[in-house]
């Protein structure tokens, strides 16, 4: 698993949401900047139900 790290700042991104189907992290933050990426959304993970929510 690859994280990106700040385009301005240049360390490494702190996870903060992660996919409900896959478990993957889809958005990060800059702590020094406090600047959040863009979501990365899972087209193929939209349509399974939430790993946490089964019954
Ligand atoms: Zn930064
Ligand atoms: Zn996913």
């Amino acid at each position: 698993m690859r994280i990106d790290s700040c385009r301005k700042c240049g360390i490494e991104l702190c996870i903060l949401k992660y996919c409900h189907g896959c478990g993957q992290p889809i958005q990060f933050e800059c702590k020094k900047c406090q600047k959040l990426t863009d979501e990365q959304i899972h087209f193929q993970c939209m349509y399974k139900p939430p790993l946490l929510l089964v019954s």
